[in-house]
């Protein structure tokens, strides 16, 4: 699936710790032709076109903007905690050694919006769920999640399932 795209991604050994194997994008966005194909490849896998797409910081961003850009609606972006300006909502979710906050604008989606959740990569489902919780918090629908790459042995696409989340990768 899409191996010509997987063929641009980077993997590092021992980043950031010993034992495991990370998935750069970097160089996936670096290269013009991946970068326009994974966009509209992710663009032709979204069947109704969102009111928002919600990018988590910081990859989500990049490739959230784009994404957003070509289906034509809005950016909303899902940021770490005490960066936002404005009054914020937050979400703790949890890491393998601890937990981190996700937040986002408290007045950044109408109730009633339907918004679809973009990131680089899904592993446990940790980070999109969170993200997903924001948007419902604050009384819109999440109309799905996109990724770039999905580890599924970790799980994260059938949790996000399990919430009723329409998950899809390009690769994994
Ligand atoms: P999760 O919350 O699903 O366990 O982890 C996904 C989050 O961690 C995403 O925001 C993603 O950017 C980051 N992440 C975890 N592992 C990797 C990796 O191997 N490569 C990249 N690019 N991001 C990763």
């Amino acid at each position: 699936m899409n191996d010509d795209l997987k063929a641009l991604v980077r993997t590092i050994p021992d980043h950031p710790r010993p034992g495991i194997l990370f998935r750069d994008v970097t160089t996936l966005l670096l290269d013009p032709w991946g970068l326009r194909q994974s966009v509209e490849r992710m663009a032709a896998s979204v069947p109704t076109r969102p009111d928002l797409v919600a990018g988590i910081e910081a990859r989500g961003f990049t490739l959230g903007a784009a994404l957003a850009v070509a289906l034509g609606c809005g950016l909303l972006l899902i940021r770490k905690d005490g960066k936002l300006p404005g009054e914020t909502i937050a979400e703790d979710y949890a890491l393998e050694y601890g937990t981190d906050r996700l937040a986002m604008h408290v007045d950044a989606c109408a109730p009633g919006a339907r918004v679809l959740v973009v990131d680089d990569l899904l592993a446990t489902g940790g980070t999109a769920l969170a993200a997903a919780r924001l948007v419902r918090r604050a009384g819109a629908a999440v109309g799905g999640a996109r990724f770039l790459i999905d580890l599924p042995d970790l799980g994260g696409g059938d949790r996000l399932r399990a919430e009723g989340i329409a998950v899809e990768a390009l690769m994994t």
